[in-house]
C-alpha cells in the first residue's frame, strides 16, 4: 500500500533554513562546548588551559549576544534530504536555498567570489555548496555548516594503492594535522574519508564532520583507528591555537565506503574552533 505524500512548501524551507543558519552562527554546537569543557581538564601546558578558556568564553558570549562566534562565518554547506513520500510546492527548491543564504548572512560576513580566478566578490555569500539525498519518508531534513575555510585550507586528499594500508593512511592523516599546525585554528576536529573515488572521499570526509563529537564510528576497526589516530595527533604537541599542548584535536572521525580493487583514495577535512553545524527535520 502506498502511503499518501505530504506537501511541503519550499517557502516553509527557505523559512526554516534561514532561521537555522542565523542560529549557526552564534551558537556552537553543545557536544562541542562540552567537549573544550573536557579538554580544559586535560590540557597540560598552563597556556594551553588559558586559551581553552577563552574559546569557552568566546562561545558563552556569542550565544548570549546573539553575535557570530568567529568572524570569518564560511561558505554555508548544506545537506538537504527530502523523503521520496514528500511533494515540494511553490516553487524552486534550489531558488528558495539560495535565499535562505542570502537573509541569513545579511548581517554576517560574505566570503564567496564568483569566480575562483576573477575573486569577484558575490555580496551574498551565495551560492551555497548543496549535497541532495533522496531517502525514504516524509521529510526533509537540512543540516548545515558554516565553514571556515583556515581549517578547510589546510584540508588534503590522497589516491593511494592499497598497499600503503592502515599506516599509510595513518601518517597522511597525521601528517595533514601537523601541516596544519596553527593555521587550522586548532583545537580541531578531524573528519577522514576513506574509500569511494577521488570525487565522493571528499565528501565521505565532510559528512564525518556532521557526527556529534564522542560519537564513535559503529564498526569496530574502525572506532579502533579514530582512537589510534587522536592519540597519535595529540602527541605531536601542537595544542590549542598551535601555542604548544596536549590538546590538539577533539575527535576524529572515519566514514568509510566501498572502493575500487586498486584504490585506497583518503581525505582529511579538517574543522575548526568555531565548528558551526546545525540540524532540522521539517
Ligand atoms: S578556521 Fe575557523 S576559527 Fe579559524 S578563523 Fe576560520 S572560521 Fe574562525
Amino acid at each position: 500500500m502506498t502511503t499518501p505524500a505530504r506537501t511541503i512548501s519550499v517557502a516553509f524551507v527557505r523559512r526554516a533554513l534561514a532561521a537555522l543558519l542565523s542560529e549557526a552562527a552564534w551558537k556552537l554546537p553543545t557536544d562541542y562546548v562540552a567537549a573544550l569543557r573536557r579538554a580544559r581538564q586535560q590540557e597540560a601546558a598552563a597556556l594551553g588551559r588559558e586559551i581553552i578558556e577563552i574559546l569557552l568564553t568566546n562561545a558563552d558570549r556569542a550565544r548570549a549576544e546573539r553575535l557570530p562566534s568567529c568572524q570569518d562565518t564560511g561558505m554555508a554547506i548544506i545537506f538537504v534530504e527530502v523523503g521520496q513520500q514528500v511533494h515540494l510546492v511553490g516553487g524552486d527548491l534550489n531558488a528558495a536555498i539560495e535565499e535562505a543564504v542570502r537573509q541569513a548572512y545579511r548581517p554576517l560576513r560574505k566570503s564567496v567570489v564568483a569566480d575562483p580566478i576573477l575573486r569577484e566578490n558575490t555580496g551574498d555569500n551565495t551560492p551555497p555548496i548543496v549535497h541532495y539525498a533522496i531517502v525514504p519518508g516524509h521529510h526533509v531534513r537540512l543540516r548545515v555548516m558554516l565553514k571556515g575555510f583556515g581549517a578547510e585550507l589546510m584540508s588534503r586528499l590522497a589516491m593511494f594503492p592499497p598497499a600503503v594500508g592502515v599506516d599509510g593512511v595513518k601518517q597522511f592523516v597525521v601528517e595533514t594535522v601537523e601541516r596544519a599546525g596553527p593555521n587550522a585554528c586548532p583545537p580541531v576536529i578531524v573528519g577522514v574519508g576513506l574509500g569511494g573515488s577521488f570525487d565522493t572521499v571528499g565528501l565521505l570526509a565532510k559528512k564525518a564532520l556532521l557526527r556529534r563529537l564522542g560519537t564513535p564510528n559503529p564498526a569496530p576497526h574502525l572506532a579502533a583507528l579514530e582512537r589510534e589516530l587522536l592519540d597519535e595527533i595529540n602527541a605531536l604537541g601542537i595544542g590549542p591555537q598551535g601555542f604548544g599542548g596536549t590538546v590538539t584535536a577533539l575527535g576524529v572521525h572515519v566514514e568509510a565506503a566501498p572502493t575500487h580493487i586498486a584504490a585506497l583514495p583518503v581525505a582529511v577535512n579538517l574543522n575548526c574552533s568555531a565548528p558551526r553545524r546545525a540540524e532540522v527535520i521539517l
